[in-house]
C-alpha cells in the first residue's frame, strides 16, 4: 500500500514527522511545511495514489471523504464560513512536486483569482 520512495507515504508511516491535524482508517491531514497562507493545511489519502489521473472508480468514496476532511479543517480552524480554497495539482505544468494525491486547504486571508 505505502511507496518507499514517497515523501507522503513516509509521514504517514510515521517515519518522517509532520504536524497531523486529523487522522482517521483512510485520510491524513498536517500542516504544510511551506505555508502560502495563514492557514495551510494538506489532506491525503492513506493509500498510495500518485495523481488525479490515478484515481479509479472504486476510490470515488475515497476522494468524497477527502473533501469531508478538508471541510472539517476549515471548520476547526475557524476559516469556513469566511472562505477557503481547496487546490490539487496535477502533474509538472500545475505545480505539482509531490506525486501522491493531495487537496491544498488554504485560507485565512483573501485568495485571489485567476491564480498564479
Ligand atoms: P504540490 O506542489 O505537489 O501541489 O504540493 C506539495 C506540498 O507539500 C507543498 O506545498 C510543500 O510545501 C509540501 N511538502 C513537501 N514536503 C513536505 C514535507 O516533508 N512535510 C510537509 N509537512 N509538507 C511538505
Ligand atoms: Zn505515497
Amino acid at each position: 500500500m505505502y511507496m518507499s520512495d514517497c515523501i507522503f507515504c513516509k509521514i504517514i508511516e510515521k517515519k518522517i514527522p509532520a504536524k497531523i491535524i486529523y487522522e482517521d482508517e483512510y485520510a491524513l491531514a498536517f500542516e504544510d511545511l511551506n505555508p502560502q497562507a495563514p492557514v495551510h493545511a494538506l489532506v491525503i489519502p492513506k493509500k498510495h495514489i500518485p495523481t488525479t489521473l490515478d484515481i479509479k472508480e472504486e476510490d470515488n468514496n475515497l476522494i468524497g471523504h477527502l473533501i469531508k476532511v478538508a471541510n472539517k479543517i476549515a471548520s476547526d480552524k475557524g476559516i469556513a464560513e469566511r472562505g477557503f480554497r481547496i487546490v490539487t495539482n496535477c502533474n509538472p505544468e500545475s505545480g505539482q512536486t509531490v506525486y501522491h494525491i493531495h487537496l491544498h486547504v488554504l485560507g485565512g486571508r483573501p485568495m485571489h483569482w485567476p491564480p498564479g
